[in-house]
């Protein structure tokens, strides 16, 4: 059976930062496990037609220095630029989000199209099940899926977990997210760098261009809308028409070649913890993080693309094994 120092589950971007830092301390025996096609998670990217779409984060911000520090590789190895906006400007990616995740990611041990489905304490550490009957033995374990799926894992388990540490877990919320996406075979009259999130009707959080934003040949739109409005909305079969209204007035619909929904049901934590990691335990051998958990000292108090990173970071710094 296959052995590893520390399994983490979900390979979006805190799963992949902790990684990079196990590695980066000579931590080879680890194991990235995704239960998608690739690694990424909401950093997705979507090819429609000759062109292709951000359509879960669309931008990152930087407060930190560390954070800072990392993005000035990033912005040297060519992955990321400078976006727009003044006070804490917008980076992304200069591929799409989901290339820039694959970057990262390139050279962690990564088990992908692999969903995880019961955990086991033993003698060793921990027995990891996943769902097409593939099973290994783990040392540690960190956990960061959207704190729901991480919940339902703890239910499929047979391990129970101290009872300060589920409050803090059932205290996260997440709400969905609906992402109209759309292509035009003419140019938008969108602002020139492709982002609007200001003076929008309610319930429509942002519009992007994609190939002004410069990562697409053709034309593709998506619509974003708010956290509020999805819950309102989800599961409802009319939803692309809603979309399609509310933003009615910002896209040249004569001209519309394409259309696509997408749905998040788990897209950003509504309540976040002020912990950027919890160790389930106390011994660092099971840590739950991801984007909901922030540092007590977090400036920005939401759960974002940052969030994520400094939680696998912290995480990395907390294992043991
Ligand atoms: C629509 C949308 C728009 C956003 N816009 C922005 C933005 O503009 N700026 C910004 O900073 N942030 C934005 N965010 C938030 C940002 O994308 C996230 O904060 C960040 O990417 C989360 O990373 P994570 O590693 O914590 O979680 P995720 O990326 O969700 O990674 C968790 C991974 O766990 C995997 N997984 C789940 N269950 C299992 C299982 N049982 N077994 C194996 N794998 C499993 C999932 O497939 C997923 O890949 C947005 C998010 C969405 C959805």
């Amino acid at each position: 059976m296959e052995h590893y120092e520390v399994t983490i589950i979900g390979a979006g971007l805190a799963g992949i930062t902790a990684a990079r830092r196990l590695m980066k301390q000579g931590r080879t025996n680890i194991l990235l496990v995704d239960k998608g096609k690739s690694v990424g998670g909401r950093l997705a990217t979507r090819r429609i037609a000759g062109g292709r779409a951000d359509h879960g984060a669309q931008f990152f911000t930087v407060r930190t220095e560390e954070l800072g520090e990392e993005v000035q590789d990033w912005v040297e190895a060519g992955w990321v630029k400078e976006w727009f906006g003044d006070d804490h400007p917008r980076y992304t990616a200069v591929d799409g989000m989901n290339a820039f995740a694959k970057q990262l990611a390139e050279g962690i041990p990564t088990l992908l199209e692999t969903r995880v489905e019961k955990l086991l304490e033993n003698d060793g550490g921990y027995r990891v099940y996943s769902a097409d009957g593939s099973e290994w033995q783990t040392d540690s374990l960190y956990l960061t899926m959207p704190v729901p799926q991480v919940l339902e894992l703890f239910r499929n388990s047979t391990m129970s977990m101290p009872e300060p540490v589920k409050k803090q877990l059932k205290g996260i919320l997440f709400e969905p997210t609906y992402v109209g996406l759309f292509e035009f075979n003419k140019p938008t009259e969108l602002p020139e760098h492709g982002h609007l999130d200001q003076d929008l009707p309610e319930g429509v959080e942002r519009i992007v261009d994609h190939s002004k934003k410069g990562i697409s040949e053709d034309v593709i739109v998506s619509v974003y809308m708010t956290g509020d409005w999805s819950r309102k909305y989800y599961g409802e079969d009319y939803v692309m028409s809603l979309v399609k209204e509310k933003a009615e007035n910002y896209l040249p619909w004569d001209d519309l070649e394409s259309e696509q929904l997408k749905r998040w049901r788990y897209a950003q934590a509504r309540k976040v913890v002020k912990e950027s990691c919890l160790d389930v335990n106390g011994d660092g051998r099971l840590i739950v993080g991801g984007d909901a958990f922030l540092r007590p000292n977090d400036t920005a108090g939401r759960t974002r693309f940052e969030s994520a990173y400094l939680s696998g970071k912290d995480a990395a710094a907390h294992l043991r094994w």
